[in-house]
């Protein structure tokens, strides 16, 4: 029998960091439109926002400026959680569907929260990347991590259904769905998602683990 994985699979925005949050802020500095964050239920906040075609181009660009995804705020809880997992002996990796170009900023967001994790990777979650420069779907399901922390709905069913992973999903407006998928949990936050035993739940079998 091999040994299992004791890396979890973190995902950033919106799992570490407080993405949608600072959209929702430019989105009102920048066009005028103030939005609650209830209100987005689509994963593509320029849509949820009502944005035309154009202005979702400009929010994009100007979201993924420096100083803005340097200046997010962490997400309540995640860091005190990623903290304890450490010290239970897991490994964290990061894995964001962000732009290979913000891998520097995103390392510097990562150092000024002082979050530390074993390693840092960006996979082409959303078939978005015309250059080379992330890892494929495809080439993420040869690692092997022991749980998985996400807020995207279609990456926690390929997580779960692809690779056979246990996904922690926390609960946001954008992954509102009703049926029960097998492998999946919903959280509804990061004090809940600490408050499990990790151990044993990592070490369950998947097909008992979230029906
Ligand atoms: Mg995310």
């Amino acid at each position: 029998m091999t040994e299992a994985s004791k890396t979890i699979y973190v995902d950033l925005d919106d799992v570490l960091c407080q993405a949608a949050r600072h959209f929702l802020m430019i989105v009102e500095r920048e066009f005028g439109k103030k939005i609650a964050y209830e209100q987005l239920t689509d994963f593509d906040v320029g849509h949820a926002c009502g944005l035309a075609a154009a202005e979702r181009d400009e929010l994009y660009r100007i979201v993924h400026r420096p100083e803005e995804l340097l200046s997010m705020a962490p997400v309540d809880g995640a860091i005190a959680g990623l903290k304890q997992w450490e010290q239970q002996g897991f490994d964290v990796a990061i894995v964001t569907g962000r732009p290979p170009q913000s891998t520097e900023v995103s390392l510097a967001w990562l150092a000024k929260h002082r979050i530390s994790h074993g390693s840092f990777t960006i996979v082409d979650k959303y078939s978005r990347f015309t250059a080379g420069n992330a890892m494929t779907l495809a080439d993420l399901a040869t690692h092997r991590f022991c749980w998985a922390v996400e807020d995207s709905l279609p990456m926690a069913e390929y997580l779960a259904e692809q690779m056979k992973l246990p996904v922690a999903l926390i609960d946001r407006p954008w992954n509102q769905d009703s049926k029960q998928q097998i492998g999946i949990r919903r959280y509804r936050d990061w004090q809940a998602i600490a408050a499990g035993d990790l151990t044993r739940t990592v070490n369950r079998p998947f097909e008992e683990s979230d029906l």
